[in-house]
């Protein structure tokens, strides 16, 4: 298989996202009693692990202390509101909102992460996740249990997670992908209830697994959504490496920097053109002149500002990514321009040919005007417009945000298992392709989506 682009250690993913994201929604009949738990009030321990020293408790002997120490926990849970509940698996969404948008497969979708982070001395065993109404937990939007579950569940390095199991004082990452019924009216807010094996209780020593639920973790529901113009002119634009199965390496690709996690590319589309027939590429595929998408021009989503460019990077070989010792955070995205489209959005187009790029920083641009063309410099395998929108001027720490695009037309999807299955992108991938394309409007393209852009302006 082959990579198109990505940042780091690429070449454990694959480019093709099997499928587009589909989780499986239940409804819950009623509420699940929580069982096994106890209510503690500020249970402080030290980092010890001693409350004693914590609370410098003179010298005693060690039955006295123990008894001294069971009774302040048995105070302080007998003063304890009732609605305090110990979670030893503790769960917050990554991201304070998130942002639903309208595919073109007509359904809603809904992507963010979750962190989790066992604290406790003994393992925690995730069982099920779902994803509630914040207003009325008895609604369940998504359920993942099992290897839905598992599938999800990503290590902080973004590696698959082995199991489900999380060790004390280690974290996970979950990613959700909600596909929904655009009829059904999105809450203003979710909640999160889990089900987890995992400590009854606080305490410094591991103890036996019990079942413990709970409803945490709320996100608030952003109805703000970019609208923006195409990135490119003319047909037969794939939307390869798309949004949103949590195995596509844009949407899986995590990166630990300035001090946090961040999903940059979250919502990233590489963009390669097929030609009437149906190929990529054309001769020899080392050549970078020999694909269709090489040298399109690449244009402004948008009026705004440029804020960076770089331009003097050579075209990396096609065929295989560079050798990783090669690339740096400077230039891993190859040549490219960040535009600042105003209200906290910014458009990053990365991989662009050497000297292409015609606009400078502090530059105003208009909507359509053309940037640079599209090439194959920094971590890339084959030549291709990598473009999303991110919160931030920040390449690399920023979280992506998703976007409508207001005109485009569909003009087929490209099998996701012929993709997945393919070594390169050689040969003919004209099976998708439909005989009348179908114009749609305010709708984000999803993964393997071939788009004709030229019903624009
Ligand atoms: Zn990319």
């Amino acid at each position: 298989m082959l990579t198109l682009c990505s940042r780091f250690w690429v070449g454990e993913f694959s480019i093709a996202s099997p499928s587009r994201a589909s989780a499986s929604s239940a409804t819950r009949p009623g509420w699940e009693v929580i069982e096994n738990t106890i209510s503690v009030d500020s249970y402080d321990l030290g980092c010890d692990g001693s409350l004693a020293s914590r609370l410098q408790f003179p010298a005693m002997p060690r039955p006295l202390y123990l008894l001294l120490l069971f009774v302040i926990v048995l105070l302080g849970a007998h003063a304890s509101s009732r609605s305090d509940q110990f979670t030893p698996l503790v769960v917050s969404p990554l991201t304070t909102n998130a942002q639903p948008f309208h595919g073109t497969d007509g359904r809603v979708h809904l992507v963010y992460e979750l962190v989790l982070t066992n604290t406790s001395p003994t393992p925690a065993t995730l069982k099920k996740i779902e994803v509630v109404d914040g207003s009325n937990p008895s609604k369940t939007l998504a359920s993942y249990y099992g290897r839905g579950l598992s599938s999800c569940l990503r290590t902080t390095g973004r590696l698959t997670a082995e199991n489900s199991t999380i060790e004390f004082n280690s974290t996970r990452l979950f990613l959700i992908d909600l596909s929904l019924d655009p009829a059904i009216p999105l809450p203003q807010h979710l909640m999160h209830h889990v089900d987890v094996l995992g400590a009854p209780s606080p305490g410094p020593k591991p103890t036996a697994q019990v079942l413990l639920s709970y409803t945490v973790a709320p996100l608030h529901i952003s109805r703000k959504l970019p609208v923006i113009g195409a990135p490119l002119s003319g047909k037969g634009w794939v939307a390869v490496n798309g949004c949103c199965g949590a195995d596509s390496i844009h949407r899986s690709s995590s990166l630990s920097v300035n001090g946090r996690i961040y999903f940059a590319q979250r919502f990233a589309i590489d963009w390669m053109q097929l030609d009437e027939a149906g190929g990529f590429v054309h001769g020899d595929p080392s050549n970078a002149h020999n694909y269709d998408s090489y040298g399109a021009d690449v244009l402004a989503v948008g009026d705004g500002t440029v804020v960076e460019i770089l331009n003097d990077l050579d075209d990396q070989k096609p065929g295989t990514l560079p050798d990783p010792k090669t690339i740096t955070l400077e230039n891993v995205d190859g040549n490219h321009v960040v535009l600042d489209l105003g209200d906290g959005v910014f458009a990053f187009y990365a991989h662009l040919q050497k000297g292409s790029v015609r606009v400078s920083s502090g530059e105003r641009v208009k909507r359509g005007e053309v940037l640079g063309k599209l090439g194959n410099t920094g971590n890339s395998s084959a030549p291709h417009l990598h473009f999303h929108l991110m919160e931030s001027p920040s390449v690399l720490g920023s979280n992506g945000i998703p976007y409508l695009i207001d005109s485009l037309a569909i003009a087929g999807q490209i099998p996701a298992a012929d993709f997945a299955a393919a070594t390169g992108v050689e040969g003919n991938w004209s099976k998708g392709l439909l005989r009348n394309p179908n114009p749609r409007h305010d709708q984000f393209p999803l993964d393997l989506d071939i788009v004709d852009f030229s019903l624009l302006k």
